[in-house]
């Protein structure tokens, strides 16, 4: 009799990374080398308990890569952790820093234990102890460390004052995710929430939704469903449904989270909110609403109920909140998903401002803070979404392709010596369109341009992303003369003169053109 064998985190994540190379057609020499971890260490560690008894804890710290910056992952304090979810987690980051476009490659570290059940004063001896074995692998050039389940900002106050201790200063650089008093930043507790919340707010632009105010249901109310759902609502949206792990409550006419707010500082959980009824987490996946954010755990939705969910689009607030099985039921039933690698890429984006600040030793203001955010994450939407349109792939095989061919450039180009490249719209954005370039006359200069910009001009690409685009192009493009940084705006009118007055011309000059 065959025996079925579950896929390990680990390989769930190699086959995400093979069915994205499939996609960009990578050499099997280059998957080589990203298929699997750079570094892994394992630590075992004594740590004396309050009541004067010894315990050996087991830790780990691993790289996945390194190719565009320094290793960059959060730490987890989780009883039934293993080295192979740590792996799957370096990897994914790997990806998420590269599909948001951070310098940073990918690494998590974790240590099994149970952190509420250990007190203050041991969670603090086990922290410094493991942060000392782990020592040699991290620091603000090399690895630097976040909070993920089970640590928060005081764990990682700790990491870097253990860090500071052996090196004779302050070492703020060292971690991020920490009290804004020793080098935190502004902004970083709200970040991926509030990335969050600009995606979905892209995503209705794109989905062109034009319901009178969207509703949302957010199931996981912590500090990712939270945060997101108060700037949901603060946006407009009528936020209908929460819930935490106890069950929900749904109001089709709207919560007030304010005075939900105060029941569940009373009752430690949203369940029994007088004004509203109450429901299951599985009733409020089905529910019919707008947005629907997963932002509790993995595995949420699935092959089994993602033939009933009924959201227009599901902004992906947990990690693998949605299973590899049910992103191909979504997808085909016209489910916008913005998947976890972007949706929640909030934090590891705020965490990357934190670090900048840190090693200048100058701080921003918030608003600051938040108008970055909103930059950087919403030019990642974009391009994946562009991903995801051209080539016909849903959003999170887009985000993933996107992601490794950027690490595999910089692998690349690395190792041909060839220092920095230019490197054309097909290869920045994945296009499947041939590289051809078109000519734009201005004055007596002759300026060629990729024909995908002149695609986005003429209005083939997909409604809502023109503006943004055509604004994009002229901002990346890779002749970075000044000269034609003065005239990107001519070359605009200019092409939409010919486009009006001369339609011919693209598809005569096409030919001659051709690289
Ligand atoms: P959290 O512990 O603050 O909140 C989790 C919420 O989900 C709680 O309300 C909890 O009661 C609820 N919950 C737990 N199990 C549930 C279940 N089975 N059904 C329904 N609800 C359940 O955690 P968080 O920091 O908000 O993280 C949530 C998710 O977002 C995780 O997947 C995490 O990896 C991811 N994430 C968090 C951050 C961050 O900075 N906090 C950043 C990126 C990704």
């Amino acid at each position: 009799m065959a025996v079925e064998t579950r896929a390990s985190a680990f390989q769930t994540a190699q086959r995400r990374f093979d069915a994205a190379a499939d996609v960009i057609g990578l050499s099997d020499d280059a998957r080589l080398g990203l298929r699997d971890v750079k570094r892994e260490l394992t630590v075992h560690f004594p740590v004396r308990m309050d009541d004067g008894s010894v315990h050996v804890f087991t830790g780990w710290r691993v790289q996945h890569n390194i190719s565009r910056g320094p290793a960059k992952g959060g730490i987890r304090y989780h009883p039934s952790i293993t080295l192979d979810l740590v792996k799957a987690l370096a990897m994914l980051m790997t990806w998420k820093c590269a599909a948001v476009g951070l310098p940073y490659g990918g690494a998590k570290g974790a240590v099994a234990c149970e952190p509420s059940k250990l007190s203050p004063n041991e969670l603090e001896h086990l922290t410094r102890r493991y942060a000392t074995e782990i020592a040699i692998l991290i620091g603000p050039e090399k690895d630097i460390p976040a909070p993920d389940m089970g640590t928060n900002p005081q764990v990682m106050a700790w990491i870097m004052d253990t860090i500071s201790m052996h090196s004779g200063h302050s070492v703020t650089a060292s971690v991020t995710g920490k009290p804004v008093d020793v080098g935190g930043s502004e902004g970083r507790v709200d970040a991926p929430g509030r990335g969050a919340t600009y995606l979905t707010l892209e995503g209705l632009k794109y989905l062109h939704v034009d319901d009178e105010t969207p509703t949302v249901a957010v199931q996981g109310y912590g500090q990712v469903g939270r945060s997101t759902a108060r700037l949901l609502a603060e946006a407009g949206l009528n936020v209908v449904a929460v819930s935490d792990s106890r069950g929900g409550v749904y109001n089709p006419k709207g919560l007030d989270l304010a005075a939900l707010d105060e029941h569940r500082q009373v009752r430690g959980g949203v369940s029994g909110f007088k004004k509203a009824d109450n429901i299951t987490n599985p009733e409020l996946l089905e529910l019919p609403v707008t947005v629907l954010v997963p932002a509790a755990v993995q595995d949420q939705i699935t092959e089994e109920n993602a033939g009933r969910i009924r959201a227009r689009m599901i902004t992906e607030g947990a990690n693998a909140a949605v299973s590899p099985e049910a992103d191909p039921i979504l997808h085909d039933r016209n489910i916008f998903l913005v998947p976890d690698i972007i949706a929640n890429a909030g934090g590891v984006i705020v965490s990357y401002f934190e670090w900048v600040q840190d090693l200048q030793a100058f701080f921003w203001e918030e608003e600051e803070i938040n108008t970055k955010l909103h930059h950087v994450i919403t030019r990642a939407f974009y391009e994946i979404l562009h991903t995801s349109v051209n080539k016909r792939i849903d959003m999170r095989l887009a985000a993933y392709a996107l992601a490794v061919q950027r690490v595999a450039n910089a692998t690349t180009v690395k190792k041909a010596g060839v220092g920095t490249r230019p490197v054309s719209i097909n290869e920045r954005y994945g296009f499947e369109m041939p590289v051809r370039q078109y000519e734009v006359k201005i004055g007596d200069r002759v300026i060629r341009i990729d024909f995908a910009w002149v695609r986005l001009l003429l209005g083939l690409e997909p409604r809502g992303l023109k503006w943004h685009w055509t604004r994009e192009a002229f901002q990346n493009d890779t002749d970075r003369s000044n000269d034609l940084a003065l005239t990107r705006w001519r070359i605009v009118l200019v092409t939409w003169w010919d486009l009006l007055h001369n339609p011919n011309k693209i598809r005569a000059n096409l030919p001659e053109l051709e690289r």
